[in-house]
């Protein structure tokens, strides 16, 4: 049943907070804004999510290995990438009710004219904005307990980084040879201006980064390769192709280190909103940190003047984050592709695709369809009714699935209510342990969406459910 989109948002965040997949952040002491709390059904729910991105990228391939590297990294990692004095976003700030814009958001020319609104977009205010300011959007921090200049560093505002300080390591530890690809999952923070839309843009936030590196000249085909196998895995967990949009930037949009970027995006409750951004980054990175690791000592938190990246640069090709192609015996730096993804934006996607609303009999039902592959519980257990033996019977067939998948049993309430409340959740198969199970050795099986019930031999059931979820 088609859901309006306005009141969309506002039923699945009542939804997700009832059944404890996401809470505010410090609620109990009146919550803080961007950061949010996955509880125990969300965590699983995001946990598949990570875990299905991992198996295509990283388990089902040979060419690709994992990283798990640190949110706290030297300094010079965060000059060198450009993130210390790019990574900021203008705003402006009203003079009258004191709201902060991004004024990209208010603006969307801005970039293009340079010129930034003068009035408060609040039309109940048109109060005086400032100038456009910078604003730097990682969140410093301080190594050790002096909190001067020298000690500043940041949290690290995307994985990336860990990656290509890591190459090397990965290079010399493993037998991998160009092209191949880093993965990483991980925390990464940015002071949003105006963290919104739930989870969709927060502070703290978990991204899901593959870098993959490859020989300059094969780039643009390694690049469309990523696209495709990006698109195949939203569409493999069951996104609605209708609100799934691929949006290559165009030329003159692109940020000076890329070459091409493809943005994923979906259509949410509150528009279209992105879930990735796949770019070909060319030998950007690695170049810039081979330079940069040459200037370590000489930067103290302040603007080091004689920063540059300069492709003249002797060492540039030479250098320690160079590879030696076997092959063709010589030295290059190679380029990368990065397919990067938020693991809360598409949790929330998955969940916004999911949320539907039916007719149960004469009842309405609350129903996530959800892939099975996502859901955060597979199966629930359920004996009829809480005497005859059933109750001992169902824990048995629960014992013999909870070591394959994740399973819950519940005796209480009757039968119909049980079954709702599992598929407000997105539990696929609800196992219902009835009399003819105790004379025949038959359970019923109900399936979620279409709420068919088939009878399945108790000695089949693992199997049955095995085909089922591993889809
Ligand atoms: P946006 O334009 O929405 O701020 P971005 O282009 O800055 O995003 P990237 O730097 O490309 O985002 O980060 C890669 C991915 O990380 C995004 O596609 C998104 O899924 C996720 N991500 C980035 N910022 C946030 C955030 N504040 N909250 C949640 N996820 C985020």
């Amino acid at each position: 049943m088609p859901i309006e989109s306005s009141q969309l948002m506002e039923k699945l965040s009542a939804l997700t907070k009832r059944r404890g997949f996401i809470f505010q952040s410090s609620e109990v002491y009146g919550g803080i804004n961007g950061a949010w709390d996955y509880g125990p059904l969300g965590v699983e729910l995001k946990r598949n999510v990570k875990d299905a991105w991992w198996r295509q990228v990283v388990r089902n391939r040979e060419d690709v290995v994992g990283l798990d590297s640190s949110i706290l990294m030297h300094p010079m990692v965060w000059k060198a990438s450009g993130h210390v004095s790019n990574f900021a976003d203008p705003m402006v700030d009203c003079k009258k009710c004191k709201k902060r814009y991004r004024v990209d958001e208010i603006a969307p020319d801005y970039e293009e004219t340079g010129v930034a609104p003068t009035q408060c977009p609040d039309p109940k205010c048109k109060g005086e904005l400032t100038g456009a300011r910078k604003f730097n959007l990682m969140f410093e921090t301080h190594l050790g307990p002096v909190q001067e200049t020298a000690n500043k560093t940041f949290l690290r505002p995307e994985t990336a980084q860990g990656i290509f300080a890591n190459f090397q390591n990965v290079v010399n530890s493993t037998r991998i040879k160009v092209p191949f690809g880093i993965a990483q999952i991980g925390k990464s923070f940015r002071n949003e201006i105006n963290p919104r839309n739930f989870t969709f843009r927060s502070r703290e936030f978990e991204q899901m980064e593959l870098e993959f590196f490859c020989k300059p000249g094969s780039d643009e085909e390694w690049f469309k390769y990523w696209v495709e196998e990006r698109k195949k895995w939203y569409l493999g967990l069951g996104i609605n192709p209708e609100k799934l949009r691929f949006r290559e930037h165009a030329k003159e949009k692109l940020s000076h280190y890329a070459k091409a970027t493809t943005d994923v995006e979906y259509l949410f409750p509150f528009g279209w909103g992105e879930l990735e951004g796949i770019a070909n980054r060319t030998d950007f990175d690695l170049r810039a940190h081979q330079i940069g690791m040459r200037s370590v000592g000489k930067w103290n938190g302040e603007e080091l003047q004689d920063f540059k990246l300069v492709d003249e640069d002797p060492e540039y090709a030479s250098g320690k984050l160079s590879y030696f192609d076997d092959e063709e015996k010589r030295r290059y730096i190679p380029y990368v592709i990065e397919p990067s993804a938020g693991a809360d934006r598409a949790t929330l996607a998955f969940l916004c695709d999911a949320y539907d609303e039916d007719q149960a009999g004469n009842e309405l039902r609350t129903v996530l369809r959800l892939h099975p592959r996502l859901a955060p519980i597979k199966v629930a257990v359920l004996p009829l009714v809480r005497k005859e033996g059933m109750p001992e019977r169902a824990t048995k067939i629960y014992d013999a699935l909870k070591e394959r998948h994740a399973v819950v049993y519940d005796e209480s309430a009757a039968i119909g209510k049980r079954y709702r409340r599992m598929d407000e959740v997105g539990t696929p198969l609800c196992i219902t342990i009835d009399g003819d199970t105790l004379t025949q050795g038959t359970v019923t099986v109900r399936e979620r969406d279409s709420m068919k019930q088939e009878r399945i031999a108790e000695d089949q059931l693992v199997k049955y459910v095995d085909e089922q979820i591993l889809r």
